[in-house]
């Protein structure tokens, strides 16, 4: 397939509406970027995207109800009769006015949008040939048009080779953001990244120190939400000197022993761990590809002492600078910290309650996934009986009979201010933490007399006392549910 070929297809309906609409005008309106790279793969594109020579305004006009919302003058048109539209169709079409880039004060972002003249001035300001294609239309009805391709983007596709378009080094100095996109477009496509563009990247690379967070962050969580193993992303990145500038703290685990059945450093491990996740929960994919973080700093004598805390410290500072929403940077940094149990049968009722309580219900699934992960990524096989599993059946029975949550109390904090005569605080608080400590250790206790009288009991020894129970806080259960302190 060469630029001008004759190239068929079957075009859903809103979409050739929306180029029919278009032309009937009296502009000229072609499919470009991604979905002709994914027809000319053989692939369904997810959503198909349309450039124009008429102004944004003009565009706006033509479609009822269409958006138009943002300064790079992308229109969106929503089908009329919605729920035709095959694949992403039904999210609206995006029409964008041929433009070229101009005027770069960083690396940011564009800082000049300006309509261009042509299609083929818009398609040179594209990334990657295999993204820098257009079809245009000669007979809608028919689905009849031909390829252009004024960078040879389809030979490319053909003999699997990522180059950018025109000079890379100019490239890569507009947009950074694109070192990272060759990566992500190289590994999703099996290709091999050009020699040229391949050392441009390279030279170019400590740029991306100056990408934006939310950018960066994007472009990893489509790595981890990619069919595609993130390992050999991830491994590109790193043979490029791009891994060293966004995650130098995961690259600082490579050459990091490990004493695995598996062979490798922590790095290889890692990557083998987010590997063995679906990429149908990238975030969780996160937590797997960051839960041995700690282990470049706490290594000594062999051992990882305090890995899965000092790992949450680091994976949480680490998505806090990719501005990963709180709730996803919480679940991750928790999941880490507590990746380390370690189960044997002999554990109490109480130790798995416990347990329960530390990971939190709406975690467990989540650890235990990990968990199977990180047994992947480790060659470690799991004991038939008395494993990982058997935990899951345990604290299912205590998730569905037992109280685990101070919710779940026989009093509440109310009933201790009326009952005990102490003001709302801290102290209340407090007791009713050790209440639910308490109740964790025997379930029977949760009654509320009995739980009036313990605490009235304990707010009897403490009150007055500086601090409250600060010095005075029960001991902690460990042993039988106690972490394990190596790898
Ligand atoms: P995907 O299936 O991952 O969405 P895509 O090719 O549609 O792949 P998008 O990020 O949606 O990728 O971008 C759409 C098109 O816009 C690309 O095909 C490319 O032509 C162009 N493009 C996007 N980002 C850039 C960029 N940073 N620099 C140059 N061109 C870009
Ligand atoms: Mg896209």
């Amino acid at each position: 397939m060469h630029d001008g070929d004759a190239l068929e297809i079957s075009l859903p309906g809103p979409v050739s509406a929306v180029l029919s609409g278009l032309i009937a005008g009296g502009d000229e309106a072609a499919l470009v970027g991604g979905c002709v790279r994914d027809l000319l793969r053989g692939e369904r594109p997810l959503d198909w995207d349309v450039a124009t020579s008429a102004p944004p305004e003009a565009v706006a006009a033509r479609f009822p109800g269409a958006t138009w919302d943002n300064r790079f003058g992308t229109v969106t048109v929503r089908p009329t009769d919605p729920g035709t539209g095959p694949g992403g169709a039904e999210a609206g079409i995006e029409v964008t006015t041929y433009r070229v880039e101009g005027g770069y004060r960083d690396r940011r972002r564009p800082d000049e949008v300006r309509w261009g003249r042509s299609l083929i001035d818009d398609l040179a300001r594209r990334d990657f040939t295999i993204n820098a294609m257009a079809w245009l239309p000669d007979d809608l009805g028919g689905g009849s048009g031909r390829l252009v391709d004024p960078f040879g983007g389809a030979a490319d596709l053909e003999a699997g080779v990522l180059r950018a378009v025109g000079n890379a080094d100019a490239r890569f100095t507009e947009d950074a953001l694109r070192l990272v996109r060759a990566v992500r477009f190289a590994a999703r496509f099996n290709l091999e990244i050009d020699p040229s563009t391949d050392a441009a990247i390279r030279r170019a690379a400590p740029s991306a120190a100056s990408l934006s967070g939310e950018r960066v962050r994007d472009e990893l969580l489509r790595v981890l939400g990619g069919a595609e193993p993130p390992s050999s992303a991830l491994l590109t990145m790193e043979r490029l000197g791009l891994l060293q500038v966004l995650l130098p703290e995961l690259a600082a685990l490579r050459g990091v022993p490990q004493s695995k059945a598996l062979a490798g450093d922590a790095l290889d491990h890692s990557l083998r761990a987010a590997d063995a996740l679906s990429p149908e929960d990238p975030v969780l994919r996160l937590a797997g590809l960051l839960h041995d973080l700690g282990k470049a700093t706490t290594l000594a004598d062999g051992h990882f002492i305090g890995h899965e805390s000092a790992g949450a410290d680091l994976a949480e500072a680490v998505l806090r600078r990719l501005r990963v929403p709180r709730a996803a940077t919480a679940r991750v940094a928790r999941l880490i910290r507590q990746h380390m149990f370690a189960y044997t049968p002999e554990w109490s009722d109480a130790a798995v309650r416990r347990f329960v309580r530390r990971v939190g219900v709406d975690l467990l699934d989540d650890l235990f996934a990990l968990r199977a992960a990180d047994n992947v990524a480790s060659g470690a096989r799991e004991p038939a009986h008395g494993g990982t599993a058997e935990l899951g059946e345990r604290c299912r029975a205590a998730i569905a009979g037992d109280p685990l949550e101070a919710r779940h109390l026989a009093v509440s904090g109310h009933d201790l201010v009326s009952e005990l005569g102490i003001p709302p605080g801290r102290l209340i608080g407090r007791l009713l933490d050790r209440l639910l400590e308490a109740v964790l250790e025997d379930p029977a206790q949760n009654r509320r007399e009995r739980l009036l009288g313990l605490a009235r009991g304990w707010a009897a020894e403490r009150v007055g006392e500086a601090g409250g129970f600060d010095d005075g806080a029960p001991a902690h259960h460990q042993g039988d549910d106690g972490v394990a302190a190596s790898s």
